[in-house]
């Protein structure tokens, strides 16, 4: 069944609609999506190139294509450095940051890949005490 979903960037300027459903959904723990990130890893949800309708702010964001790697890319707003949606470098999939969605996806992790490469934090990281807002 055909679902549509809304995304958009941190300041708000950038947002278009993707439609699903969805079927690949990959968190990665690669070394370089720890450095586009600033985090463990990238949780990133694959499908087609024509899935995606720009409603706003296209024009504000960038795209980075790493030298020398065959794959990786990043595309963010240019206004707050969010993560946004991009095509694969050989065009044949688009990329959605799953954290730049504001609905439900209606898929869930099914992988993680280059776990191997995972920060020497995060097993511990899992273990630490949970609080729902800031700790006191
Ligand atoms: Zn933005
Ligand atoms: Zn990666």
């Amino acid at each position: 069944m055909e679902i549509q979903v809304n995304g958009s960037c941190l300041c708000g300027k950038v947002s278009s609609t993707v439609t699903g459903p969805f079927q690949r959904f990959y968190q990665c723990y690669c070394d370089r999506c720890q450095k586009k990130t600033g985090s463990a890893f990238a949780s990133l949800i694959f499908t087609n190139p024509e899935s995606i309708k720009w409603h706003t702010g296209k024009e504000l964001t960038k795209r980075f294509d790493l030298p020398n790697a065959v794959r990786f890319s990043n595309c963010f707003c240019t206004e707050c450095g969010s993560q946004v949606p991009y095509l694969s470098r050989d065009g044949a999939f688009l990329v959605i940051p799953a954290g730049y969605l504001d609905g439900n996806p209606q898929i869930t992790p099914q992988a993680n890949i280059f776990w191997d490469e995972r920060p020497c934090w995060f097993d511990d990281g899992k273990k630490a005490d949970t609080f729902s807002t800031y700790p006191e």
